[in-house]
């Protein structure tokens, strides 16, 4: 357990207390297969103790002022900032990615606290004219209860906090089901909530290696009345189901398959920095990650040439070490899809540009790597790859494009470089996607909303409308006046 901070407390947090239990599971480092910690491996009675702690916190937090609830997220946020190095180093030790994306991380997931801090004084409601002249039509914004929160592996603080700092905002209580390999975050992330403030029960974590008996209750418990889910659209859909049965308001954060156009008119070498941001960086293990380079005919060659060029550059290795751009894979079925999409393109015609199998490093290092002359019949077309592959593929006009961006049943995140502003504007019009870059190759933020259309998901986080996902209107009548 050497190398955890201090602020890590590896057990299930409940109610405002640290849970031990006798069964547990062990959180590993995907760089070299070494045990960190064990956790708690709880399961359906876990998760309904749980939810019981958020019902009864909800009472007194929601009857806080907005103030005070701000101030303790302020003193959260605080406390992140704080220990961003120990939060970073856990990350990377428990998730792969470099240092200098795991303190990105951190920041970036600090951002939403601090955003929600500052908006949860700002929850106005409405008043409306009435319907008659002794009426009057009051709205309010009420926190909507109970919230389950199911996060991937792939940003393990963000993720969380990206869900849990708007429904602190609004008044809600949280049960939080961390990915099983990376729960070590969630719990050092909850731990700093403790440290800052926050009542008892207004956090809890549970972590288990088998998610389906807990999310069975997180969905279909009728004290949870949210239910927000960030992950893989197949899981993403069936949790949808389940929650039907108690009519639950839901998000979903799911998959994507991102294009990334690149026009004749681009500034190609910026093209070329915002193709390795948006492809690489986490190993290419990003929902917003493109799956797919689409490039015109005119400057496909030379597109093509200075990305291997560029790629070439990129250091693979542990991502604690000083100058590692490009962490592993997290585990040896994200290998498998990699090598699976690799070999079906080779078979139907692509070519090998660079790059192409696992890294000498060996575990679950994978060269980066690009593929051009791709085609529509390959997997890589529809499927998301989340991993450091680079698919490119060539089109003429811009109407085909669009056609092939669009032609997917996800629409998460698109890219696109060119200069003519005719082209922008049709082109951003055009793209059935819920985000939108526009010569930039990375745009999450807190300041806007993230989310997509399709089968990338339901509900938007970050922002003023990320607020909205966890509040209710109620409208009531003041009539005989
Ligand atoms: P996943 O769907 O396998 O798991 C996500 C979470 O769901 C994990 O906590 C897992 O334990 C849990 N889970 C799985 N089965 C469950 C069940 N039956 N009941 C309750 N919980 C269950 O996804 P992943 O592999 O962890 O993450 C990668 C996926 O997440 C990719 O598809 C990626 O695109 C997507 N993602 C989307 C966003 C976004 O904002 N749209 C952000 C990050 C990741």
């Amino acid at each position: 357990m050497s190398g955890l901070p201090d602020i890590l407390i590896p057990d299930a947090f409940i109610g405002g207390v640290w849970q031990r239990a006798e069964k547990r599971f062990a959180v590993t480092n995907p760089a070299n297969g070494e045990v960190l910690a064990e956790v708690p491996d709880l399961d359906a009675d876990g998760a309904r103790e749980a939810v019981a702690a958020a019902e009864a916190a909800g009472h007194g937090w929601k009857k806080r002022t907005a103030k005070e609830r701000a101030t303790l997220l302020r003193a959260w946020f605080d406390a992140i900032m704080a220990h961003q190095e120990d939060l970073a180093r856990l990350m990377t030790l428990e998730q792969g990615k470099p240092l200098a994306e795991s303190r990105g991380e951190v920041a970036y997931g600090a951002s939403f606290v601090e955003f929600y801090a500052e908006e949860a004084k700002r929850m106005a409601g409405e008043t409306l004219p009435g319907h008659g002249v002794d009426k009057r039509i009051l709205v309010f914004r009420e926190p909507i209860g109970v919230v389950a929160a199911v996060t991937p592996w792939n940003f393990p603080l963000a993720m969380i906090t990206r869900k849990c700092a708007p429904a602190l905002a609004a008044g809600c209580t949280v049960v939080i089901k961390p990915a099983e390999a990376t729960p070590l975050t969630a719990l050092a992330v909850a731990r700093l909530a403790e440290l800052a403030g926050l009542p008892a029960g207004v956090i809890n974590v549970v972590t288990a290696s088998q998610p389906a008996p807990i999310g069975e209750v997180l969905t279909t418990d009728p004290r949870v009345r949210k239910f927000s889910f960030t992950g893989s659209t197949p899981v993403g859909k069936r949790l949808l189901a389940q929650c039907a049965g108690t009519v639950k308001k839901v998000s979903l954060e799911l998959g994507g398959n991102a294009p990334f156009i690149v026009f004749d008119d681009a500034d190609l070498d910026a093209a070329v920095e915002g193709a390795v941001a948006s492809k690489y960086r986490n190993s290419g293990q990003t929902c917003v990650c493109t799956n797919r380079f689409l490039v015109q005919s005119g400057v496909y060659d030379a597109f093509v040439e200075k990305l291997a060029k560029r790629v070439a550059q990129l250091n693979v290795g542990n991502g604690l070490e000083e100058g590692v751009m490009q962490g592993p894979l997290i585990n040896q079925a994200a290998v498998e899809k990699v090598e699976s999409h690799i070999a079906d393109a080779l078979e139907k015609g692509g070519r090998l540009v660079c790059g192409g199998k696992p890294h000498a490093l060996g575990g679950t290092f994978f060269e980066p790597t690009i593929i051009a002359d791709v085609t529509d019949d390959m997997r890589v077309a529809r499927e998301e790859t989340f991993g450091p592959l680079a698919p490119v593929f060539r089109f003429e006009t811009d109407d085909e494009a669009v056609a092939m961006a669009n032609a997917t049943e996800f629409g998460l995140a698109a890219y696109f470089y060119a200069r003519d502003y005719r082209r922008i504007w049709h082109v951003m019009e055009g793209l059935e996607y819920g985000m939108v870059a526009v010569n930039e190759g990375i745009l999450s933020t807190e300041l806007a909303p993230f989310g997509g259309v399709k089968e990338s998901g339901l509900g938007r986080e970050g922002s003023r409308h990320g607020l909205d996902e966890f509040t209710e209107l109620k409208y009531v009548c003041v009539g005989g006046l």
